[in-house]
């Protein structure tokens, strides 16, 4: 069976942390790669502890508080015009946003994804104590302080959270810690999910939503994908149905990475990709 080649996980000139590549760029880009459907997710964090480091997003080349809804109007608008003009190359352009969870941040996502026209609702761990473990520069002053027993239960408590709100679609980049994590704690770390995992899956499961095979680890020298086969395995058997595959571009040159090589391993384990339209996900 052939699989429609997506891109799930594309952060354009919204995102304080991307480069200033616009939504329009990356189309034309996702064209040349011969993708199906790109689905841009940019960053919303809302943590109130972090509002001086990255509570923002750039619109029209200035940093505004994400806060200020100036910049969704324009966003989505971006989004819904590529769309009508890709859709001649058969290329679909989608709307996403990747939240960056915290507790106490559910009002404002729900707000939001009330509002406005959403196709895609990333959910994504990155901050844990209030320091980004996603961070290179940021990590070690949270891995520092932790045994991996702690940090097991503050990734996976805060995991679980973000579940039950039921805001999300989707998880991005199940284990993030892995990133940075590995080279702090050792090899020890690929195996935190067991005995933690299976339950948040089931609770996935009930509730219909997502995991994303996120490649970003690739390009930062990890053999394997955010999530590790053996958590997908895990997914699988506890029957989750719906996942993505993202390269997590933040750059034009990132965009579409590894994405054939996500495909293969979600073949290998019989399961299927998916597209959404507004929060509805379809096999493809
Ligand atoms: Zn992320
Ligand atoms: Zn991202």
């Amino acid at each position: 069976m052939e699989y429609l080649r997506t891109d799930y996980h594309v952060h354009p000139n919204y995102s304080i942390d991307a480069f200033p590549v616009q939504i329009r760029e990356y189309c034309k880009k996702a064209l040349e790669l011969n993708l199906a459907e790109i689905c841009f997710t940019t960053h919303i964090e809302l943590e109130p502890e972090r509002r001086e480091i990255d509570n923002f997003v750039i619109f029209n080349g200035e940093k505004i508080s994400v806060f200020n809804h100036a910049w969704l109007d324009s966003y989505l608008s971006e989004i819904a015009q590529a769309n009508q003009e890709f859709r001649h190359y058969n290329l679909k352009v989608k709307a996403g946003i990747e939240v960056g969870y915290c507790r106490g941040c559910e009002k404002y996502v729900e707000e939001i994804v009330n509002n406005y026209p959403f196709d895609f609702v990333l959910g994504a761990i990155h901050c844990l104590d209030h320091i980004a473990i996603s961070s290179m520069k940021e990590s070690p002053y949270y891995f520092q302080n932790k045994s991996l027993a702690e940090l097991r239960k503050e990734y996976f408590t805060t995991l679980e959270e973000m579940v039950t709100t039921g805001l999300f679609d989707c998880i991005a980049h199940l284990d993030l810690y892995i990133r940075y994590g590995l080279r702090h704690y050792g090899p020890e770390i690929l195996t935190i999910h067991r005995g933690v995992i299976e339950s948040i899956f089931s609770e996935m499961t009930r509730r219909g939503m997502g995991l994303e095979v996120n490649t970003s680890s690739r390009r930062r020298g990890l053999k394997e994908f955010h999530p590790i086969r053996e958590i997908l395995d895990l997914a699988a058997r506890a029957g989750i149905k719906i996942f993505t595959v993202g390269s997590d571009a933040h750059s034009l040159d990132q965009l579409g990475d590894y994405i054939d090589e996500a495909l293969d391993l979600l073949k290998d384990l019989n399961l299927r990709n998916h597209v959404f339209t507004r929060r509805k996900a379809v096999p493809c």
